[in-house]
């Protein structure tokens, strides 16, 4: 989401004639977008400040000026650190306000003191953004949803992109389609919750990401679509028919599981046990048979003893993941978790990240071999590092490379997948005829 918003902020920036930049180097103004999903994501931002802060003097000694922003979740949850360890920082900004960007440099530059804004505006910062104006690329990345009302006890979300809130069918319909006139042929819908998703559908009943799901796949010349980060609460049963009629639905859904012990998971308050998670996930496969699943998992919650782990470890092998992300549980001070008792020692979370990690590799690299010999529809994104090379994605998401021309990125052609590596698929483009386009 990020990525997402970086782009946004820098679409609102291009009415006061500021444009990207490869480096930050001799820049008029820097923004670090945010993270403070984990302890290190956050620690980073001092970091970067104090490279960034030499850059900035180095602009004034100059005769310049390089105004320097920090925006993002790292901004909401800790602004007044920041200005006390960083004063040289101009504006600070929330995940919700960057909408008021351009306002804030203009004052920045006019006063001396930092511009802050951190409070979670009554205004949709989305009706103030102006339409998305640089082209995505053949993937692109589409906020339909944010912020979080689950409170899992280990989680800052809730507190940085506040409550929950799910953009208007009309809107995601009408950037999507803009998206696709600019030469997208795959979005991502993103949210903190992605399957939370709620609105109005066309007969004025409440419609769920399944129906805006099925308005999407009814954009000409949108061939693919995702939707991330789901949580396993939400997949409700519209939801998962959408997986069995929707062919512009990829087979390959990432749901969050965090662990495999019933004892942790309520610890966790996620609200759902292991046995519905295994059930939704079985359900899933009978709607998509090819479907594929990656997760995210912590390890080390406050409590968790070698037997919830074991637990964990089971759950892997009962599932089989195409590809996971895992983490040390990191302390996020004024979650819940921060005060639990039974935090676990910093050496046995490292024990157990690893033994975890090297069971997921293991299904990945398996995942990735069993493509070997297969036909499969690859969309083509970017030229290879070769000339003459071509990179795209399966739709287990999968990046693979062939021999063949440029103007094959942004077609969904088929090829034979001749090798299955631990973390990318070599392949062979089929001998083309127009029909074979595929979807
Ligand atoms: N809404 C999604 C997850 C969003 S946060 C869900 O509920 O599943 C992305 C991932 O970061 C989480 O799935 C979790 O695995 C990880 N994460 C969040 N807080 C963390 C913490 N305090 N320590 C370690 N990992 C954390
Ligand atoms: Fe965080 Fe996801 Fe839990 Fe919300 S549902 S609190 S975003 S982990």
């Amino acid at each position: 989401m990020n990525v997402y918003d970086s782009g946004r902020m820098a679409e609102t920036l291009a009415s006061l004639g500021y444009r990207s930049v490869p480096e930050p180097e001799g820049a008029d103004m820097v923004i670090l977008n945010t993270c403070h999903i984990r302890d290190r994501a956050a620690e980073k931002v001092f970091s970067q400040l104090g490279r960034l802060r030499l850059l900035q003097q180095a602009r004034a000694e100059a005769g310049g000026r390089m105004v320097l922003a920090v925006a993002g979740c790292v901004a909401q949850a800790e602004g007044a650190e920041i200005l006390a360890r960083a004063p040289y920082v101009d504006i600070v900004l929330g995940p919700q306000t960057y909408h008021r960007l351009p306002e804030m440099v203009v004052r920045a530059s006019r006063a001396a003191g930092a511009v802050i804004a951190t409070d979670f505006p009554a205004e949709d910062k989305f009706d103030h953004l102006p339409q998305v104006s640089t082209p995505p690329g053949v993937t692109a990345f589409l906020t339909i949803q944010e912020g979080c009302d689950k409170f899992c006890s280990f989680c800052v979300v809730p507190y940085t992109r506040g409550a929950e809130s799910s953009r208007p069918v009309a809107a995601v319909v009408a950037e999507a389609r803009h998206l696709v006139a600019l030469g997208a042929r795959e979005v991502t819908l993103l949210g903190q919750n992605v399957n939370a998703w709620h609105g109005v559908g066309p007969d004025g009943q409440p419609a769920g990401l399944a129906a805006l799901l099925r308005a999407l796949a009814d954009i000409p010349g949108l061939l693919r679509l995702r939707y991330t980060t789901s949580h396993p609460r939400d997949m409700d049963a519209a939801l998962i028919a959408a997986h069995r009629e929707l062919p512009a639905l990829m087979p390959y859904l990432h749901l969050p599981v965090q662990s495999g012990s019933d004892r942790i998971l309520a610890a966790m308050n996620r609200r759902h046990t292991v046995a519905e998670y295994l059930e939704t996930v079985a359900r899933l496969r009978t709607a998509r048979p090819d479907i594929a699943f990656s997760s995210d998992f912590i390890v080390g919650h406050p409590g968790e003893t070698e037997a919830d782990f074991e637990l964990t470890l089971d759950l892997v092998r009962a599932v089989g993941f195409a590809q996971a992300y895992s983490f040390k549980y990191s302390l996020r001070p004024g979650t819940p978790a921060a005060a639990a008792p039974g935090q676990v020692d910093e050496a046995e979370k490292d024990r157990r990240l690893q033994v975890l990690q090297a069971l997921l590799a293991r299904q990945q690299a398996a995942f990735n071999a069993g493509a070997a010999g297969l036909d499969v529809p690859v969309l083509f994104t970017h030229p290879g590092r070769r000339p003459g090379q071509i990179g795209g994605r399966t739709p287990w998401l999968q990046p693979v490379h062939v021999d063949g021309p440029l103007q094959h990125i942004g077609s969904v052609l088929p090829v034979t997948i001749l090798a299955g590596n631990p973390n990318s698929l070599t392949g062979r483009l089929h001998p083309q005829q127009p029909e074979q386009i595929c979807a």
